[in-house]
């Protein structure tokens, strides 16, 4: 039986770096790994979505482009050569972590991996033992019941779709939804939004919320607030026909759930051990990611505390360095910048100005929408909205969102002020780079 200091369970973002690190600082380590290496994100997730934003992206360019002076005669699209491109472009980078995970010198076990006891696991037909073992198996889509399950696809199988439908409908309001549902308009498809709450991206800010809603409609996709699935069949021409709770029915040839992930523990052998599980299924941690059985760590989606890559990949590396010689590692979850990569993008660091005003005794809101330059000579009537909050005892900057061109870059240099701590004199002593979107963020005077 082999022996090791750590085994990896799940060669995705949060494995892959623990796995390196560790390996780095001496340890020997394996990890694990059933299916693709890089997990969600780099095979079915972050990757290729931003690659199919990209893709989709061209449209609004290629309409864009008339208002500059351009005619272009053929921009039809190839659904099969962009899904071909795009595998290429995965299979490279399932190689890229290959020769990481080689060169930093980690035993790559390929197989599912099963827990037989507090330091030994099954993977394929080997037993390895291990001082330590670390949980890293992700999330799985989730789709809940219903007549006519059966006929959805989910956020792993629309990586692979054989043909883009004509007109497509989307489940959730969430990341995936959103996003989808721009990719999918942005390549020519009919699109429909089903969420069944009043208004989507819950969480983020209210005012970011109704502007995206409207920037989408703008762009074609038809939003349904407000309205379940209550059951889907297949028609005689293989299109579904998805019944909605406000009596509402759509035909469609697919229909894509987007309604959250849950973590993948299925066959984990967790009962032979004391790991045990918080109220939301997730793993429960202390605050070195040490389950309720010692030795034993989890980290990344399956413990559920941000599902974002990059908090998968700072809880691996502050893990593995807490566990191999450099203790005092602390991940800091209070400015996590996200970006939705929506048409336009909606990128956000800090808090929304509804939790602003419920955490604060008085805040100040400084914000603008405007037309973007560069569709300055174009027929788009997209806009840009951009909003700072300002705890007002401080003046520390405790919200930036942004919807536009970009956000997300920009939110991302941002959130280093943030973190720095910048309050709104710094950011009004900042020189813009001119003429920018961002440089509104240095510009913003008139509070409310
Ligand atoms: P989210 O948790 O973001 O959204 C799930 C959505 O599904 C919510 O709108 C939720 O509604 C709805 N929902 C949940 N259960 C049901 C149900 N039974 N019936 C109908 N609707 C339901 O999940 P996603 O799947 O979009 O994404 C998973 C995670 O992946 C995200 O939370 C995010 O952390 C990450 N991600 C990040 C991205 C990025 O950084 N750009 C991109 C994609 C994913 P309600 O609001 O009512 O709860």
């Amino acid at each position: 039986m082999q022996h090791f200091d750590l085994l990896v369970i799940g060669a995705g973002s949060g494995g892959v770096r623990a796995s390196r690190i560790a390996a780095n600082l001496g340890a020997k380590v394996a990890v694990a790994e059933e299916r693709y290496l890089g997990g969600t994100c780099v095979n079915v997730g972050c990757v290729p979505k931003k690659l199919f934003v990209y893709a989709s992206h061209f449209s609004d360019l290629f309409s864009q482009s008339r208002g500059y002076g351009w005619s272009l005669s053929d921009s039809r699209l190839s659904w099969q050569k962009l899904r071909e491109n795009k595998d290429r472009e995965i299979a490279r980078l399932n190689g890229v972590y290959g020769n990481l995970l080689d060169n930093a010198g980690v035993t790559l076990l390929q197989g599912h991996a099963r827990l037989l006891g507090p330091k030994r696991a099954m993977v394929a037909d080997q037993e390895v033992s291990a001082e330590r073992i670390i949980i890293a198996v992700g999330g799985w889509p989730f789709v809940p019941e219903f007549p006519g399950r059966e006929h959805v696809i989910d956020s792993n199988d629309v990586f692979y779709l054989d043909e883009l439908p004509e007109e497509i409908a989307i489940v959730g309001g969430g990341y995936i939804a959103a996003e989808f549902a721009g990719i999918f308009n942005g390549l020519g498809v009919k699109t429909h939004l089903i969420y069944r709450r009043e208004l989507f991206l819950r969480g983020f800010d209210r005012e970011v919320r109704e502007f995206m809603a409207e920037q989408m409609q703008a762009k074609g996709i038809e939003l349904h607030f407000n309205a379940d699935v209550e059951s889907i069949a297949l028609t005689g021409s293989g299109s579904r026909l998805v019944a909605l709770d406000n009596g509402r029915s759509l035909e469609v040839g697919e229909i894509m759930y987007a309604t959250g992930r849950r973590p993948l523990l299925d066959n984990l052998g967790l009962e032979n051990t004391s790991v045990s599980l918080t109220d939301k299924g997730t793993i429960a941690v202390d605050d070195n990611f040490e389950t309720t059985e010692p030795g034993i760590y989890a980290i990344g989606d399956v413990v559920g505390r941000a599902e974002l890559t990059p908090v998968a990949l700072a809880e691996g590396m502050a893990l593995a360095r807490n566990l191999f010689g450099e203790p005092g590692q602390k991940v800091n979850y209070d400015l996590i910048p996200t970006a939705i990569f929506t048409q336009p993008n909606v990128a956000t660091v800090g808090l929304s100005e509804e939790l602003a005003r419920a955490q604060y005794d008085e805040i100040a809101v400084y914000q603008s929408n405007f037309k973007p330059m560069q569709l300055s000579l174009t027929e788009s009537t997209e806009r840009c909205l951009i909003k700072v909050i300002v705890d007002v005892a401080t003046d520390t900057v405790i919200g930036c969102h942004m919807v536009g061109p970009d956000a997300g870059e920009i939110i991302q240099g941002l959130a280093v002020a943030m973190t720095a701590g910048a309050t709104k004199a710094d950011f009004d002593r900042t020189i813009g780079i001119h003429p920018t979107l961002a440089e509104e963020f240095v510009t913003l005077r008139e509070a409310r």
